[in-house]
């Protein structure tokens, strides 16, 4: 048996699985991502014990990261900040580890084998209680300096924005995240964004948001496909309203990607898997 491992790293949770091949993740696990990194590294660890062996790791973390050091870097979490997560992984299982953020992974995943299938220019974007996005450019993940942070980006106001909103980003207030994640739609209207109708007001502000990302997406890196995923894009009307909304910000000047919904059931665990893969060549 061949097979490669792969973590998504997230803040609440680690999701873990093995597959032979990177389009089906198997024995998919949740780990509870605890206050101690060791503790939940040697859980993640034993789960590899158990369900492998795997000949490489493809980890897709939340961040920020970097990716000289493979360190957690300025979480909020104070005992992951600096946490070596490439290196306690390749040193407890001594295999190759790649790791990448939990954005780029979906997006190479949904590139390969989701909603783009066969694009090598597509950008990822999770729309949750954060905002982050990711980049396959060229057929390649989107690294510089550090890595993307698309939820950061600065945004105008969305025609009919209420006054007094100032934003819930903690850095920025009014950035994307800080005017359309999940968090943002309750501080605005008092209530969760899941129990807000279809016809409520917040969705045409919610799509006036994800449209201006898309189109200064398409301005910055001319992906072919968009695709928007997170729990707030459940709200499946709303992918419309940010196509349309999307034509009229552009009007006419460029051709806009396709704005897609994910179509992958695990996008991150599947682009783990392919980059598990790619660090054994
Ligand atoms: P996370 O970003 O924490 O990994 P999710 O992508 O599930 O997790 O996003 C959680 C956020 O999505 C919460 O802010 C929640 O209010 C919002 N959300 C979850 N389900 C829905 C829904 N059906 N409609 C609108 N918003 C939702
Ligand atoms: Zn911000």
């Amino acid at each position: 048996m061949s097979l490669y491992g792969a973590v998504e790293a997230g803040g609440t949770k680690f999701v873990v699985a093995v597959g032979e091949t990177p389009e089906e993740p198997r024995e998919v696990a949740r780990i509870a991502t605890s206050n101690d990194p060791c503790e939940t590294v040697a859980e993640v660890v034993r789960y590899f014990e158990q369900h492998g062996p795997v000949k490489a790791l493809g980890v897709a973390t939340f961040g920020p990261v970097s990716f000289e050091t493979g360190c957690i870097t300025t979480t909020p979490k104070l005992a992951w900040q600096n946490f070596p997560l490439r290196a306690s992984f390749r040193d407890a299982l001594r295999v190759p580890v790649a790791l990448d953020t939990d954005v780029n992974g979906a997006a190479l995943g949904e590139a390969r084998w989701g909603a783009g299938r066969g694009v090598d220019d597509l950008v990822y974007v999770t729309v949750g209680t954060g905002i982050g996005g990711g980049a396959l450019s060229g057929g390649r993940l989107v690294h510089g300096l550090m890595h993307s942070e698309m939820g950061h980006l600065l945004v105008r106001r969305a025609p009919g924005e209420l006054p007094d909103f100032r934003g819930v980003c903690p850095f920025h207030g009014d950035c994307l995240e800080g005017m359309a994640s999940g968090p943002s739609i309750e501080a605005r209207w008092g209530r969760p964004a899941a129990e807000l109708p279809t016809d409520h007001e917040a969705w045409q502000l919610e799509a006036d948001y994800l449209a201006q990302a898309c189109v200064n997406m398409a301005c910055v890196l001319s992906p072919r496909v968009v695709v928007l995923g997170g729990g707030v894009m459940e709200q499946r009307h709303l992918l419309e309203l940010v196509r349309a909304r999307a034509e009229q910000l552009c009007n006419a000047y460029l051709p806009l990607p396709l704005i897609e919904a994910p179509q992958l059931r695990y996008p991150g665990l599947t682009g783990a898997l392919a980059l598990a893969k790619e660090a054994i060549g």
